[in-house]
């Protein structure tokens, strides 16, 4: 049994179109919580579970903290979660709607993070949003399921936050003998903490989080999507806020699925002619998200 669920994976006509080569998408915005996080999150529970734990701590008021929460419902533990007062009510109500204990601490994420920490007991489960190989691992299910479709793509584009999506699936990559794919890792401006780690040489902290993408907004990658350079290929590319704000505008209109900015990201390379012109097959996890309403979406346009 797992968690998670095995996505559709499509050819878009629509985006083959623009992009004038086969775009597949795999559309992880269908899983039962709204984003990928489910395969690692649900993967790393069930192992905690497993071992003994009795409850499950996160500090995610993102789709990180929704898989918590959903697969602390699933697997019958009870969940708390963390957040800082800028979570939205909507974040909090999808939190409550699963089952989840929801505490408001401090005015940022850090401050949240540190109230978390000191709850956890030795029988308490802390599930990172990004940083642990059990959520790779999970993660690289999503190429497990590409590879047993038989499609294998000149390249994968995805989405980058903390790296946690990345190592998952580059270790699929790997673990499906396809480790000559590239991987194409997209952040917008104001979340570039991957680049920012490439330009450095070494993982680096950004100054602050200044992008609409906010389950992009970790201010350093992880230990092992840096080092995952030295043996993969990995592309890093920039987009602006407005190229993800626009993709989750014609991505609704084209698919009728309604993704968050941070997938905006990854989507926007389909979307902007020439950008993946060295590949015929071009694989895009559409990730999700579940915390961004159209409206919010329409208002950051509006804003920008
Ligand atoms: C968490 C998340 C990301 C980024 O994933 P990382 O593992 O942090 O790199 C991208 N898109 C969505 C919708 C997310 O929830």
């Amino acid at each position: 049994m797992t968690l998670h669920i095995n996505t559709p994976l499509i050819e878009s006509r629509q985006l083959s179109a623009i992009a004038q080569r086969a775009i597949w998408l795999k559309i992880d915005a269908l899983q039962p919580c709204g984003s990928f996080k489910l395969r690692g999150v649900g993967h790393a529970c069930e192992t905690y579970h497993a071992r003994g734990a009795k409850r499950f701590i996160s500090s995610s008021g993102g789709n990180a903290g929704l898989a918590v929460a959903y697969a602390g419902r699933r697997l019958g533990l009870p969940v708390t979660v963390v957040v800082p007062e800028t979570t939205t009510e909507r974040a909090k109500q999808l939190l409550a709607l699963e089952g989840a204990t929801v505490i408001v601490h401090g005015s940022s994420w850090q401050e949240a993070n540190q109230l978390a920490l000191t709850l956890a007991s030795p029988d308490d489960a802390f599930i990172h949003p990004f940083d642990d190989p059990l959520l790779w691992t999970g993660h690289a299910t999503l190429i497990d399921e590409v590879a047993q479709a038989g499609h294998k793509p000149d390249a994968v584009v995805l989405s980058v936050g903390g790296g946690g999506l990345l190592c998952g699936v580059v270790e699929g990559l790997h673990r499906n003998g396809w480790q000559d794919v590239p991987v194409i890792a997209v952040e917008t401006e104001g979340a570039a903490s991957f680049r920012a780690a490439t330009e450095a040489g070494r993982p680096v902290e950004i100054e602050r989080i200044s992008s609409v993408a906010t389950s992009l907004g970790a201010k350093r990658i992880c230990d092992q999507a840096f080092q995952y350079r030295a043996t993969h290929r990995i592309e890093s590319v920039v987009v602006t806020d407005r190229q993800a704000l626009d993709a989750c505008e014609q991505f609704l209109l084209d698919h009728r699925v309604l993704v968050e900015p941070a997938c905006g990201a990854a989507l926007s390379l389909a979307y902007e002619p020439h950008a993946l012109d060295r590949y015929a097959n071009v694989l895009v996890v559409v990730c999700g998200g579940a915390t961004a309403t159209l409206a919010q979406i329409r208002q950051w346009a509006a804003a920008i």
